[in-house]
């Protein structure tokens, strides 16, 4: 139905989908596209603006259909003449496409976003992006033991955190919702954004209502407005088996929450694994040391190790000199990230009495007249 006699770019093309895609799709084809030919990763800017400049109308439902009937000069600057640009004015496509200005929605860029900001000096995370909240640490002691079975531990953290009578919207649950008069209820707006590529017109969430594109009329009287309330979480941490001290966790979400509309950072928990009186850890191995009686050393038999698991009967054989080294295969840690478990390494030392009763120091003084 394009009708148009102008020069018509088909964004379906530039964006790989066919005319009947889903709306999923086509956001899944551009998120695919555009991270393929991004510049920063060494693409094709010409070929990157196109796939911006396709997705900025077939991923709004309006604009696709006006494309659908007109084609894409109906969305280029000065393609539709003063009509065009009277019509489709309230697109917000002010001096957009062709020329030198392109779109670009940051928030479907997802992180690509973040670069992109970072590159054309807009500022991840700055004026009008959804607000993140900062990423906080706490520290979690664990036992030996949960260290290399796991462990579902108790973490409290003190922070910024949603409000619980308003759900983190500072708005009173009872009050009068109106549209956001500064982005008429879409939750995001327009910015000229002058880099040194020209001028983008970034698409970026409503500052005045947060992008949820209403507002309301009364505060929520528990935070005062602010969404945000500073306090104490009790957090249920499962800690995976095998992990080693040192090693952190990342617990997504449960940073500070920066208020309405906002995102809340993420929790990075550092784990301290307390020292264990038998067991120490050589990677995924446990290693323990373990006094007999010079006897066995000399004679062999059966010793009952203890391991992770429990004791172990070890056969020690006739003559072992004194610091062997036994592995007890898989009584190890388990691997943290992978199927199977370290092992179980025991040196046995001769122990060595320090009080000795009659007859034992008998039989000692006999051995040591045989020369033992
Ligand atoms: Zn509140
Ligand atoms: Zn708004």
């Amino acid at each position: 139905m394009t009708q148009n006699g102008f020069m018509s770019k088909d964004y379906y093309k530039i964006l790989g989908v066919d005319k009947n895609a889903s709306e999923d799709e086509i956001k899944k084809s551009f998120r695919r596209l555009a991270h393929e030919h991004h510049p920063d990763k060494g693409g094709d800017q010409q070929k990157f603006k196109d796939i911006n400049e396709a997705y900025q109308v077939l991923g709004d439902k309006q604009k696709r259909a006006k494309y659908d009937q007109f084609g894409s000069a109906a969305f280029e600057q000065g393609g539709f003449g003063g009509a065009g640009a009277q019509g489709y004015g309230d697109f917000g496509f002010g001096g957009g496409f062709g020329g030198q200005g392109f779109n670009i929605n940051m928030d479907d860029l997802g992180d690509l976003g973040d670069v992109l900001g970072g590159m054309f000096g807009f500022g991840g995370g700055g004026r009008g992006r959804t607000k993140r909240g900062s990423d906080l640490e706490a520290e979690l002691q664990i036992e030996f033991l949960e260290a290399v079975f796991g462990a579902d531990k108790e973490l409290k953290v003190y922070k910024h955190d949603k409000c619980g009578k308003c759900s983190g919207s500072g708005a009173d649950p009872g009050s009068k919702i109106t549209t956001c008069a500064t982005c008429q209820g879409k939750g995001r707006i327009q910015q000229a954004q002058r880099t040194i590529l020209g001028t983008f017109n970034a698409v970026v969430t409503c500052p005045d209502c947060s992008g949820r594109g209403e507002k309301a009329d009364k505060h929520c009287v528990e935070c005062h407005g602010t969404g945000v309330k500073k306090q104490e979480k009790t957090l249920v941490v499962k800690v995976p088996a095998g992990i080693s001290s040192g090693e952190g966790l990342k617990i997504a979400g449960e940073g500070e929450f920066p208020g309405p509309g906002g995102k809340a950072g993420d929790l990075y928990v550092r784990v301290r694994v307390k020292s264990h009186p038998t067991f120490s850890r050589n990677d995924h191995d446990v290693v323990s040391e373990m006094r007999i009686p010079f006897s066995l050393l000399a004679l062999g038999g059966k010793i009952d190790v203890a391991t992770v698991d429990g004791d172990v009967t070890l056969k020690i054989p006739e003559g072992t000199p004194a610091g062997t080294v036994f592995k007890l295969r898989g009584k190890g840690v388990p691997y943290l990230h992978g199927y199977g478990r370290g092992d179980h390494l025991v040196t046995i030392l001769p122990a060595v009495p320090d009080k000795l009763n009659r007859e034992q120091r008998k039989t000692l003084e006999d051995l040591k007249g045989l020369g033992m």
